[in-house]
């Protein structure tokens, strides 16, 4: 069985141990991408440890400074949550998402992102996700160790890449143009704030809850490029029909 593309994130982690028991559940499920966004401490003696015998994982990994940088040239990005959140963003079981994952895997590049041990994945980087994974567990203590997250998704990856599912073949549709990456759908979800807010459609003041819901849909539209540049254009258009607004608003 070849490798499973599917590249593993960790934001922010605290604990090196998570880092390399990280790296060792990848390895023993057939992952090998890593990227560490920010680690607190790392290369650590407790990661090496940890990863015990993963270490080519752990030194191959990359570390980066953003989330955007982690992900930036995927095009489909899942975040994994131990909560369910208040507006409700598509979220899927591991087995589902798994399937999904893997296969999108065989076209283009995918990422799984986990959030912090003690915070989990903040608000910005949940709307940088474009469905969330949530492990079913006791619903009165549900927060796995990050390091078991990672193995419980690997586990399932590693399932969906040996019995690939009927899924396969509604995924892996005939696209006339590549899917949009995550860079170039924050780019797009930029411009329509910055129009948004040139029309005097959104409010400055409570922005929030109406981009997650445009986020929302958008994600299920999953868009890609040429889909991408049309809606760009129709944006440029409109802001060239509406005038700047005025400073004393
Ligand atoms: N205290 C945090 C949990 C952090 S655990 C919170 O309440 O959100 C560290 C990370 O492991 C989480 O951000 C998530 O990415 C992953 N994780 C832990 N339990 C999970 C679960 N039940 N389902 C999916 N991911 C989980």
């Amino acid at each position: 069985m070849p490798d499973i593309a599917v590249r593993i994130v960790l934001c922010e982690p605290t604990h090196p141990g998570n880092i390399g028991a990280s790296a060792r559940a990848m390895k023993t499920m057939g992952l090998s991408e890593l990227v560490l966004v920010a680690p607190k401490l790392f290369p650590s003696a407790d990661a090496t440890a940890r990863a015990s015998g993963a270490d080519d994982v752990l030194e191959s990994a990359q570390i980066v400074a953003t989330l955007a940088e982690a992900i930036d040239d995927c095009a489909y990005v899942v975040g994994a949550s131990a909560r369910l959140r208040s507006l409700d963003w598509p979220t899927m079981t591991p087995r589902v998402c798994a399937a999904e994952l893997v296969a999108r895997s065989r076209t283009d590049k995918v990422a799984i992102v986990f959030g912090p041990e003690h915070s989990g994945l903040d608000n910005e980087a949940l709307a940088r996700c474009q469905t969330l994974v949530n492990i079913p567990a006791n619903p009165a203590y549900s927060s796995l160790n990050l390091a078991m997250a990672v193995q419980v998704l690997c586990y399932e990856l590693r399932v969906a890449g040996i019995e690939p599912g009927d899924d396969d073949a509604r995924l892996i549709e005939q696209r006339d143009a590549p899917l949009a990456t995550s860079a170039e759908l924050e780019g797009f979800h930029a411009h329509l704030e910055a129009v948004m807010l040139r029309s005097g459609f959104l409010n400055p003041d409570h922005p929030k809850l109406l981009k997650r819901r445009l986020r929302r849909l958008f994600n299920r539209a999953c868009l890609d490029q040429t889909e991408v540049n049309i809606l760009r254009g129709l944006l440029a258009a409109v802001e060239r029909s509406v005038p700047e607004p005025s400073q004393d608003r």
